[in-house]
């Protein structure tokens, strides 16, 4: 049985397979990349693609997919975490480029993966954004839905769904209406990034695994065995940067490392999924503070996540065997959106390690007088991202004058200086802390149909409050 079969439904899914051997010799390299999860694995593939004599090599201190890129919730979006906002000064011209550019993101990776012949259950229906479980999760959609159409969306990339228009799709109890976006796709990650990592491979690139990197400096990488030369280095660790040692720790000030946890059910009878939808498959979540997420997977579970947790001082959680009662949290939260499933065996829970940005939004730039591209801060929504940054970072390392450098997301004469730090300890710690107590709060209030006005009232102002607080 392969070591990590244990680290998600996805990866269980996987035959058993061994790391590719370690470095074990000094090398010169033209690029240099830390980690083969997406955002190193798409650099990789989109270098090669331009430029196929470049000798590029990725480092990777488990195996290609052992971070969130093999763990996560198979939304393959086609949008960044705060575009909009990053997007707030710009032109109309300049605008409606970047969305073209977010929204092409799944047919981009379909294009890859057909090339490529990787076989990772991709298959693009859209996602369903719900209003459900009490109905204040319906103003708070709606105002969503008008902050979109303002934004200069229109009715072919986010439409209201009445409860009947919705019910065609998906049946969630209690539900008051969803917008439905048809840009995302799901897929099964662990496929896809162990299909990435064979495809760029084949294309040349040299992939050492279990060889974490120990030292960072302007143009050299050491593994305990070997010191890899390069002209760029490309630090695609995401929250995994917080383990990087303390001579390169700088990238925890920027990527602060957070959980999130899911679980999956058996193979629901067709019966239920008569019941349930999502006969076409997307994906979908309610409108909570909860940040959920849910999938039907190729074998016909249903995967469901919401966010995790944090540890003091930035500190990355390494054991993701989940206790009882974060087991119990998510799957309150499933029965009461589908109560069919009452009775349903959860086989599988687990969870990994994200990165948010200060900004909540994700960053790509280009240190020339250091030698490093870096991506990073996607904020639960990295499937797409990373594809996006993979090609933004091969056009950065070719000095390539494309569309994608020109979006707001990237610095192409940037530094460490352009990013935004988080504040020290404790002010992460009690931050995320006093957030979650107010968003539990406020979900356990709102679900009691018969919670006084006022106390629905308050318990929703103080989560506003608290939400504003961090933003
Ligand atoms: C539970 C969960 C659910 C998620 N669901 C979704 C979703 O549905 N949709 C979505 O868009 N996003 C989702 N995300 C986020 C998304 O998965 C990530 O943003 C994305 O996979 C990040 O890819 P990456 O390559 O940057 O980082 P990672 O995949 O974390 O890769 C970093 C790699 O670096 C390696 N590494 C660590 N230290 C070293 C070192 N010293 N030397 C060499 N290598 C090292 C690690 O082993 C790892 O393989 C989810 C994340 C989690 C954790």
């Amino acid at each position: 049985m392969s070591a990590w079969k244990n680290i998600s439904l996805w990866m269980d899914q996987l035959d058993s397979f061994d790391a590719r051997p370690p470095l074990e010799n000094d090398c010169q390299v033209d690029v240099a990349i830390m980690g083969a999860g997406f955002t190193g694995l798409w650099t990789a593939y989109y270098l090669k693609q331009q430029q196929p004599d470049l000798n590029v090599i990725i480092l990777e201190s488990e195996v290609a997919g052992f971070g969130a890129s093999g763990r996560n919730g198979g939304w393959l979006m086609g949008q960044i975490s705060g575009q909009d906002t990053l997007l707030e000064a710009s032109d109309e011209a300049l605008k409606q480029l970047a969305h073209n550019i977010l929204h092409d993101i799944p047919d981009e990776v379909a294009r890859v993966i057909a090339k490529e012949n990787i076989a990772c259950d991709y298959k693009k229906a859209g996602v369903l954004y719900v209003a459900a479980r009490y109905t204040e999760q319906k103003y708070r959609l709606l105002e969503y839905f008008n902050e979109l159409k303002q934004a200069g969306y229109n009715q072919t990339d986010y439409e209201w769904l009445n409860t009947s228009q919705l019910e065609k799709k998906l049946n969630i109890s209690s539900s008051f209406g969803a917008i439905f976006s048809p840009h995302c796709a799901t897929i099964q990650p662990a496929k896809l990034v162990r299909g990435l990592a064979d495809a760029v491979e084949n294309l040349g690139v040299r992939i050492y695994e279990k060889s974490p990197v120990t030292a960072w400096k302007q143009g050299e990488l050491r593994t305990e065995k070997a010191c890899v030369s390069a002209k760029w280095i490309v630090p695609a660790l995401e929250a995994y940067g917080a383990q990087l040692p303390a001579s390169v720790k700088k990238l925890n000030q920027y990527h602060l490392p957070v959980q999130s946890l899911i679980i999956a059910t058996e193979p629901l009878s067709e019966e239920l999924w008569h019941s349930i939808g999502l006969a076409s498959g997307e994906a979908f979540a309610d409108n909570s503070r909860q940040v959920t997420y849910g999938i039907r997977s190729a074998d016909n579970r249903l995967v469901f996540g919401a966010r995790g947790t944090y540890q003091f001082g930035a500190k990355l959680r390494e054991n993701f065997q989940l206790t009882t009662q974060e087991i119990d949290d998510r799957r309150r939260i499933l029965v009461e959106l589908f109560p069919q499933l009452h009775a349903t065996q959860i086989t599988h829970a687990w969870g990994g390690n994200l990165a948010v940005s200060r900004r909540f939004s994700p960053h790509m730039i280009k240190d020339e007088k250091q030698g490093f591209v870096l991506s990073g801060g996607y904020g639960g929504e990295g499937v797409g991202a990373t594809n996006l940054a993979g090609r933004t970072l091969a056009d950065l390392i070719l000095g390539n004058d494309t569309d994608l450098i020109k979006m707001p997301w990237v610095k192409a004469q940037g530094s460490f200086h352009d990013l935004t730090k988080w504040e020290s300890e404790p002010l992460p710690w009690l931050g995320y802390k006093s957030v979650i107590k107010a968003f539990d709060f406020e979900d356990k209030v709102l679900t009691q149909d018969d919670a006084a006005k006022w106390k629905r009232q308050l318990a929703e102002k103080v989560a506003d409050v608290f939400e504003k607080i961090v933003q």
